[in-house]
């Protein structure tokens, strides 16, 4: 029997494969004094030399795995490899100081990104300290002689394991080789974990010790369904695993015959199950899974894949792509959202205690404005290719609301003037995750057209538990009587000003929360697309007033989370 982890499943699937770990080195460097600064400099030219190469071969390989676009990225940094000043000044100053080329490369290469990133009126040269950072970092661990982490070299079937996966590591698995993965922090709505069921790459999440405990070709099993893993898993245990899959695959099966009807409960109440994207690249997805419309597409992706702020073309050539791409199913794109775990090198947002809480989301777009504009304008000019519906995050409080639909009237008004024509069917709505939103939706109802509860937040800043720090996860309760009257507030208030309500949190798709929602009367439902045919299924076994009971029962009776799946059971039977 092997050694048993168990973590939080975040995405469904099972996988067999070797361990592929994706470690941070460390890379601190020491200052040292040297002799033959000749033979130092020789050594500091083979280290450019050998970054280059890993870099062309990164370059192509990403470009044959995610996309050319994607793989421009790195063009920048081999450009910035090749700068003579770095270099000259590198070898200047070992000659001069007698010192190791990975101590004088370093002060080099910081004294660029201070000087660059000092130029905060200028993003091209804000953007080159960030290339500088990363190719420090390759340099030196060539120096140092250690490996970097690089996903997109995986060129046989692995089980990725790592401490946690940003979003643009997640981006560069290639779906081939990359069988699952694990990691040792993070909570089911990590943006790592949601990036992983668009994939459809099966995930366990916040397994704490799988990168102690684990090497590299170790044999692991993954069950992203019940979040375990197994450390070199025993004949029978492999076994075990490939039957689940199997019954997975057959279950899917049997989803997929519902793939293009409606959703209905048993007792003939429709509601609209959508899809939530991260690039026109999960239009598959939505398409494959049978989604009425796309009620998240969470735009930021756009500008985290790329190495500078996306221009007004990029973006509504992007968001015509997904408007065109759904046929006129109703498409709810949500205006930029970094912050948070979502980083963007380029802007140089500064380090901040509480990133959560912090400069973020519309907060930002209401800061700088410009390049609020700008998502603005590609949206608006995309608005006649379908059903556009316009949607911002994080908002607090009806001050910034307002600033930001006086924003689009301004630009709409603009581009009106110069002869552009914008769909009048367009929507503009709020993602309610801030309880103070969720408390005064009545108020915010009257001027918006519609809401999405984003529970990911919601339930972190209601609870008080960071969503990606597994050590309260347990607080991180999505049936706690406390979130399901926000959401109930929330859906009435929409309702009583005609408006709809819809979910685009994970809970929208959890099916133990469905029941509940259905009962609530919430109207759309927005979830990872490969949960979309399984969430139709159990809404046709659903009969929509006893749902209500059980709804009602729950908001007013129950007094924990535990009392509350406990209802759900015994009603969903
Ligand atoms: C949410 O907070 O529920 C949400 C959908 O947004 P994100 O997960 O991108 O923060
Ligand atoms: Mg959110």
């Amino acid at each position: 029997m092997g050694n048993k982890l168990t973590g939080i499943a975040a995405s469904d699937g099972f996988a067999h494969a070797k361990a592929y770990p994706l470690v941070q080195p460390d890379l601190t460097v020491s200052k040292q004094s040297v002799e033959d600064t000749e033979a130092e400099v020789e050594r500091f030219k083979a280290a450019i030399d050998q970054a280059t190469e890993e870099l062309q071969t990164i370059r192509q390989k990403a470009a044959e795995s995610v996309g050319e676009e994607e793989a421009q990225v790195f063009d920048a940094h081999i450009m910035v490899l090749a700068d003579p000043d770095l270099s000259d000044q590198t070898t200047t100053k070992i000659k001069e100081d007698q010192v190791n080329a990975a101590y004088a490369f370093e002060a080099v290469a910081d004294n660029f990104i201070t000087i660059f990133e000092g130029m905060e009126d200028n993003p091209y040269m804000q953007e080159r300290a960030s290339d500088i950072k990363d190719i420090k970092k390759r340099v030196i661990a060539h120096l140092l002689g250690v490996d970097l982490p690089d996903p997109s070299a995986i060129d046989e079937e692995v089980v990725v394991i790592a401490e946690d996966l940003t979003p643009s590591d997640t981006a560069q698995l290639n779906k081939k080789y990359v069988k699952a993965f694990v990691t040792d922090v993070g909570g089911r709505t990590s943006h790592s974990a949601i990036m992983a069921r668009s994939l459809e790459i099966p995930a366990v999440v916040g397994a704490g010790q799988i990168t102690s405990t684990v090497k590299k070709g170790q044999e692991l099993v993954v069950d992203g369904v019940a979040g375990e893993v197994i450390i070199d898993p025993s004949d029978q245990e492999i076994e075990a695993n490939e039957e689940k899959a199997s019954e997975y695959e057959s279950m899917k099966a049997e989803w997929n015959k519902l793939k293009d009807e409606p959703s209905i409960s048993k007792d003939g109440v429709q509601v609209e199950l959508a899809a939530n994207i991260g690039t026109p690249k999960d239009l598959e997805g939505v398409s494959n899974n049978g989604a009425e419309g796309i009620g998240l597409y969470r735009t930021e992706f756009l500008y985290m894949d790329s190495s500078e702020l996306p221009s007004e073309e990029d973006q509504f050539q992007a968001y015509k792509e997904v408007l065109e791409g759904v046929d006129g199913k109703p498409v709810v794109v949500r205006t930029m959202d970094i912050g948070g775990d979502k980083e963007l090198p380029y802007l140089d947002l500064p380090d901040e205690m509480n990133p959560f809480l912090g400069y973020r989301a519309l907060r930002i777009s209401l800061d700088r404005d410009e390049i609020f504009r700008t998502q603005i304008r590609a949206l608006l000019r995309a608005s006649t290719y379908g059903q556009l519906r316009i949607m911002f995050p994080m908002v607090s409080n009806l001050d910034e609301l307002r600033a930001a639909k006086a924003i689009v009237q301004e630009e709409k008004d603009k581009l009106e003037d110069q002869g552009q024509t914008i769909s009048d069917s367009l929507q503009i709505g709020i993602m309610i995750e801030i309880p103070a939103a969720a408390m005064l939706a009545d108020q915010f109802a009257k001027e918006v057209d519609f809401f999405s509860v984003g529970t990911n937040d919601l339930i972190q800043y209601t609870m008080a538990a960071d969503r990606l720090n597994e050590r309260v996860s347990y607080l991180y309760q999505p049936y706690n009587p406390s979130i399901l009257r926000l959401i109930h507030n929330v859906i009435q208030a929409a309702h009583k000003e005609g408006k709809w309500a819809g979910m685009c949190g994970e809970m929208a798709g959890d099916q133990l929360a469905v029941p509940l929602l259905l009962g609530m009367g919430l109207d759309e439902f927005s979830m990872s697309a490969t949960s979309v045919l399984k969430t139709r299924s159990l809404i046709s076994r659903l009969d929509s007033k006893e749902m209500a009971e059980l709804a009602n029962k729950a908001l007013t009776e129950c007094t924990t989370q535990d009392e509350v799946v406990k209802l759900v059971e015994e009603y969903t039977k």
